[in-house]
């Protein structure tokens, strides 16, 4: 019996889209018990924070930087359930929703560690909720896709855009830096060029800035140089509030770019 018994457990825990205090009660209670915290990149400080009695680890992922490796990830929470009894892997959003939960759950699974997911608010809700936007609207949009253009190295290419363009709403995540190649294949997919798009920079934070505009002038390339993470939306519940915007008298936080 060489192999040690881990005597930890793991914990997912969602960051939520940014703002400090979009976390979950239970998530921000698990922080304050944390002995070590393996934290993405753009988690907020004031959120970290929370982790009084923790060692922090930054296990980033960041566009345009070099990202640790996912083994790495891997190994770490395995040997870090070895030596602590809470350890929490700190993700932005939702952990579920292109965060490699799976991969890093299957680790743990392999080396027997328990592990719980504590969900968060996903980016998507978070533009919504910015934008003054239902995802669904009664009636008229029934669904909502998330999805992302995003391939990794390791990965084969898939089909995204057919789903997408079968919803009502699209979320498009890690879509922003090829926006006029994503919008390119929503239109050659048979999406309407007149389609409303929103795309929300830092949703929930101050530095939260939006655009309205439509896929066609996406497609042509409009000038977006997000310096934060930045989320596409476009559908029918974009085209109501692209509606509503255009007879609004007061001025909004977002441009109106719809012809
Ligand atoms: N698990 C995360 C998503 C990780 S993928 C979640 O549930 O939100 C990273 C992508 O999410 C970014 O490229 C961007 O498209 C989106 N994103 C994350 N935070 C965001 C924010 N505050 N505002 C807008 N988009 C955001």
């Amino acid at each position: 019996m060489s192999q040690e018994t881990p005597s930890g457990k793991v914990y997912f825990v969602g960051a939520g889209p940014g703002a400090p205090d979009l976390i979950t009660v239970r998530g921000a209670r698990l922080l304050a018990q944390a002995h070590i915290v393996f934290h993405d990149a753009l988690v907020h400080p004031d959120t970290l924070a929370l982790a009084t009695g923790a060692k922090k680890v930054s296990v980033g992922k960041r566009h345009g930087s070099p990202s640790v490796d996912q083994r790495f990830i891997n190994r770490s929470l395995v040997e870090a359930a070895r030596r602590h009894p809470i350890v929490v892997r700190l993700k932005g959003g939702d952990p579920s929703l292109f965060g490699r939960l799976q991969e890093e759950m299957d680790a743990l699974q392999a080396a027997r560690v328990p592990y719980e997911v504590v969900p968060g608010v996903t980016a998507a809700t978070a533009a919504a909720a910015a934008l003054g936007l239902s995802l669904t609207r009664r009636g008229t949009s029934r669904s909502v896709t998330f999805v992302t253009p995003r391939v990794g190295r390791d990965e084969a290419p898939a089909d995204w855009a057919t789903p997408a363009a079968a919803a009502d709403t699209m979320a498009i995540y890690m879509g922003v830096g090829e926006a006029a190649r994503v919008a390119a294949t929503l239109i050659a997919g048979g999406v309407p060029p007149a389609t409303p798009v929103a795309i929300v920079e830092n949703a929930s934070l101050e530095s939260q800035r939006s655009v309205l505009t439509t896929l066609e002038a996406l497609r042509k390339g409009i000038q977006l140089k997000p310096e934060g993470p930045a989320l596409i939306l476009a559908g029918r519940s974009v085209r109501a509030l692209a509606t509503e915007e255009a007879h609004r008298a007061d001025p909004t936080p977002f441009r109106v770019l719809l012809p």
